[in-house]
């Protein structure tokens, strides 16, 4: 678990507010919801032989002998509150969450047991046009951030649960032939939940399963239109993918369409972004039946990725302006006027300085922060009622002036 030093949560604000534009953009709603919940939720929504529910959850006791636990995802929750209040039901909803998950894993680059997950749940539709939707808004997020050409979709349909049945016989059959090249993990997926021995990370399972039989060849048929429905409009769209027939996802409640954005700048945790179809969970958390598709973005993986590409110069420096105070007494004209100006350009970024010291003290402050613009005031500053504004980069000017002129000049220069 970490800390968000202000450095990084400079980065971190700044991917956060990009993301609240781009699902407003969508016409999406904030769904918060509380990131403890009944264990019996994540048990019934993950599955029982998942990683995630298996070994990875922080269960506890509370003082009632409930048994609790820290979210490790929030899809569950969502349907839980979206059942709770009555808000799936003959309903279309466009749903966006952010917030921290827990997962007991092995800490790792990009693997982390507190992370932060920003995602889309969309209830109420069929699909494919919405499927089409959920993938169009996480592209607009990759071109946001400049990454288009550093991300790649997968993308897969699981079909309906009788096609799964079947295609699940078949590749026990296959796997059983080959249980020589499993690992322990697989072996016991492949009694418990055989689906799961495609996602492997061993690169041996890997090997093993080169030849598996294919998911789509066991598609049934309005499946297998609206997987193509989907394929068209991404076609249409202009939205490149890559159909990969071993794509299934950790979670068991996915149907139809699944999907991961993947990426080879992080090394091994290549998966950014992960989601697809639900369309039987809000039934199977005791809701009236209602089709259902989202993702999840791994918001660490993000972040990586932005630094790691050096993207980061797009992130806005703390302060705008820093605000000296020299000579004597100055200190509460330099407040005073630090607080006019925050009334007339609310969105300036003002930090005036404290603490005293002569003129080179201050402006090396000044230069730490970073700030594109000094003021300078001093004592015939003061007593003028006036400012002198020192711009830190480029050409311009020095300049005195009134403390008109400085507002309107400032909010010149900052193009507000
Ligand atoms: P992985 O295969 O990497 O373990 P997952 O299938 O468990 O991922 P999901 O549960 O689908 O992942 O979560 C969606 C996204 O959340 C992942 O693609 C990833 O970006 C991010 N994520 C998942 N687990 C972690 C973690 N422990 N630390 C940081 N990010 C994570
Ligand atoms: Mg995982």
């Amino acid at each position: 678990m970490n800390d968000c030093l202000p450095t990084d949560s400079a980065v971190w604000q700044w991917v956060e507010n990009a993301i609240r534009q781009v699902v407003a953009g969508y016409g999406y709603q904030e769904l918060r919801t509380p990131i403890v919940e009944s264990t019996d939720l994540f048990k019934r929504s993950i599955g029982e032989v998942t990683d995630i529910v298996e070994k990875e959850m922080y269960t506890f006791a509370d003082r009632n002998g409930d048994s609790l636990t820290l979210r490790p995802e929030n899809t569950a929750c969502c349907v839980r509150a979206g059942n709770q209040h009555g808000l799936i039901y003959n309903q279309q909803q466009r749903i966006w969450y952010m917030g921290p998950m827990f997962r007991h894993e092995r800490p790792q680059k990009g693997r982390y047991r507190q992370f932060h997950q920003f995602g889309i749940e969309t209830f109420g539709i069929d699909g494919p046009d919405v499927d089409a939707e959920v993938i169009m808004l996480s592209a607009r997020l990759w071109k946001v951030f400049g990454i288009s050409e550093h991300v790649s979709l997968e993308l897969n349909s699981l079909g309906s649960n009788q096609a799964r049945a079947n295609y699940r016989d078949a590749l026990v059959a296959y796997l059983n032939e080959r249980k020589d090249q499993l690992d322990e993990d697989s072996l016991r997926r492949l009694e418990t939940n055989p689906l799961r021995v495609l996602d492997s990370k061993n690169p041996d399972v890997q090997q093993a399963i080169v030849d598996a039989p294919s998911l789509l060849d066991y598609l049934d048929d309005e499946s297998k239109a609206h997987f193509e429905g989907l394929c068209n409009k991404l076609d249409a769209l202009g939205i490149a993918y890559r159909i990969n027939p071993r794509l299934v996802r950790g979670l068991d409640y996915y149907n139809r369409t699944v999907f991961e954005w993947v990426t080879d700048s992080l090394g091994s945790q290549g998966t950014v972004c992960a989601g697809g179809r639900y369309d039987g969970l809000v039934e199977q958390l005791g809701g009236k039946p209602s089709p259902a598709v989202g993702f999840a973005m791994g918001l660490e993986r993000l972040v990586l990725m932005l630094q790691t590409l050096d993207l980061t110069s797009q992130v806005p420096q703390p302060v705008d302006v820093y605000v000296t105070a020299l000579g004597d007494s100055t200190e509460l004209y330099a407040m005073g006027l630090s607080e006019e100006l925050r009334d007339n350009l609310p969105w300036l970024r003002i930090q005036t300085h404290c603490g005293g010291g002569n003129m080179k003290k201050q402006m090396k402050r000044a230069d730490k922060c970073g700030a594109p613009v000094v003021i300078i005031l001093g004592e015939n500053e003061m007593q003028e009622n006036a400012a002198t504004i020192k711009f830190m980069r480029g050409d311009k000017q020095q300049q005195s002036v009134s403390k008109a002129e400085l507002t309107s000049l400032l909010n010149e220069y900052f193009e507000h």
